[in-house]
């Protein structure tokens, strides 16, 4: 039997059961446009889209535990979602199903300033988290770059990272805790309060990151971080990708820094975004850029540790260091990373995002290599990411003179050939998007048959019909 006809459709019957959990209003049913929202996340081609059936909108852990229970009874699939920014499907009903949106469990229930800790349900906004808290003089240091629009809930199942992992790490090294609706709709705490905890195997770790397949969160409870109040960003021109790289482990070494941030762009990213931008700043001399960021508490030492990672910099092969000191300066050199994007969206749509990680040395091989497969194949390939972290972000962008099957014709190969070269150099398919389904037939080229193995037990024990977010990360026979 294959995966699509092993679950059942979702009839007036389930609907009427549906309402009654959560009530009549929060139950998106029949609706095609409505529903569409819900068909697919950030990721950009079509083809990772699929429908829901039904979008339901709970409002506590006991009305998801019976939506839970309803679902396994009637075997229909269930896929939990947040803001929709993933950029790997995860998010995407993929066998029809119910959607469960968590957009209206958005208290932050407590702040224990004593613990230093918060507690907040899945559909806050991460943003709105350190909103609250800086008047407190406190931060959640793991949030991703789409800080404005995700929720924590969708950050704590894609263990989501960003720029500021490179000294802050990424968001499992703040989830103590989690109040977790499991597959068959049991209700239970993992962890809690405690910065030490060794009582049994680390249930909160193997949830985060989980996509969606083994649980549900409703509570989540996150350490926080002291908020910095000085803050330097710099931009280093580089002539060659490998004298930026180079540079980076002598920051920490010879320095004796560990940056908040290191994010590097090629010559291809930092050309397409500056003219995007109409930037005037001799950008065209650069092989290759690094924006780096210091902060602390302490403005003489952050003071102390951009001149010395500047002159650093000078010293090891950059052509040029701006400092950016305050807002304005600070939001032009963060304008460039992001508007990457939106430049490459002017060349062509068609374009698949991968989300690369390699040891952080091997950065100028995978960038050579990108080189190599944009000569070969006649796509661009602009390369930018956390330096810091090895997490490489390639965009692979379609010639626009390009139809759509000679695109899908050539894609896989170069993915293939990308993914060849990823797992030569040690390195892995996604450092922070996630599998989803996106990108689940690669697993096997960097994972081994028994790792495999032994994630699907686990799917296997916490979800015994398959009907959590099924079809991510890996099919199930
Ligand atoms: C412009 C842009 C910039 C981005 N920058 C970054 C970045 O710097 N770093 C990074 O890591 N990502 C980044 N992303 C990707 C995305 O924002 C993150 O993956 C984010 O964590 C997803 O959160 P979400 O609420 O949108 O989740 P969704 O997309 O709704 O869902 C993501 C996954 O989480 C699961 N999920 C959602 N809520 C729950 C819950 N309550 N319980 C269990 N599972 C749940 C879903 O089933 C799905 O598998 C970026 C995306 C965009 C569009």
């Amino acid at each position: 039997m294959s995966q699509e006809t092993r679950y059942n459709p979702v009839t007036t019957e389930i609907i009427k059961k549906l309402e009654a959990i959560v009530g009549e209003k929060y139950v998106i049913y029949g609706d095609a446009d409505k529903l569409e929202a819900f068909s697919h996340d950030e990721t950009p081609d079509p083809k990772y889209a699929h429908m829901p059936e039904v979008v339901v909108r709970p409002k506590t852990a006991e009305e998801i535990s019976e939506i839970m229970k309803l679902a396994n009874a009637e075997m229909i699939p269930v896929t939990p979602r947040g803001a929709g920014s993933g950029l790997s499907g995860g998010a995407v009903p993929l066998y029809g199903g119910i959607v469960l949106f968590v957009d209206r469990m958005n208290r932050i229930i407590e702040l224990d300033e004593d613990n230093l800790m918060i507690v907040v349900e899945p559909g806050v906004v991460a943003n709105e988290i350190n909103e609250y808290l800086e008047p407190y003089g406190l931060f959640f240091a793991g949030y991703p770059m789409s800080i404005e629009t995700c929720y924590i809930g969708g950050n704590v199942a894609e263990n989501a990272g960003g720029g500021k992992a490179v000294k802050y790490g990424v968001t499992n090294r703040y989830v103590l805790g989690l109040e977790v609706v499991t597959a068959v709709g049991k209700i239970v705490q993992l962890g809690g309060k405690l910065i030490k905890d060794v009582t049994g195997y680390n249930m909160v770790q193997l949830m985060t990151g989980s996509e969606g397949t083994l649980c549900i969160f409703t509570k989540i409870i996150l350490k926080l971080m002291p908020l910095p109040s000085a803050k330097v960003d710099l931009l280093c021109l580089f002539e060659s990708p490998q004298d930026a790289i180079n540079a980076v482990p002598k920051i920490m070494t010879q320095c004796g820094i560990i940056p908040t941030a290191v994010e590097f762009m090629d010559k291809n990213a930092v050309r397409a975004a500056c003219e995007y931008l109409n930037e005037t700043f001799d950008y065209k001399q650069a092989g290759a850029m690094l924006i780096i960021t210091v902060d602390g508490t302490n403005k003489q030492q952050v003071e102390n540790e951009y001149d010395a990672i500047g002159e650093l910099c000078l010293k090891f092969g950059a052509i040029e260091v701006y400092v950016a000191d305050n807002v304005t300066t600070s939001e032009r050199i963060w304008k460039i990373r992001r508007n990457i994007g939106e430049a490459y969206n002017l060349i062509s749509k068609r374009q698949s995002n991968e989300d690369i990680v390699v040891p952080p040395a091997a950065i100028p091989a995978m960038v050579g290599k990108f080189t190599e497969l944009s000569e070969k194949y006649g796509v661009h390939i602009p390369c930018y990411g956390h330096a810091g972290d090895g997490n490489l972000h390639a965009r692979i962008v379609s010639d626009p003179a390009w139809s759509d099957d000679e695109w899908e014709g050539l894609l896989p190969d170069i993915l293939n050939e990308l993914y060849e070269k990823t797992a030569e150099l040690g390195g892995r398919i996604s450092g922070e998007h996630g599998i989803g389904h996106k990108r689940k037939k690669y697993m096997s080229y960097v994972v081994s048959e028994d790792y495999l193995d032994m994630i699907k037990a686990i799917k296997k024990v916490l979800d015994p019909k398959n009907i959590l977010n099924p079809g991510k990360i890996f099919d199930l026979n």
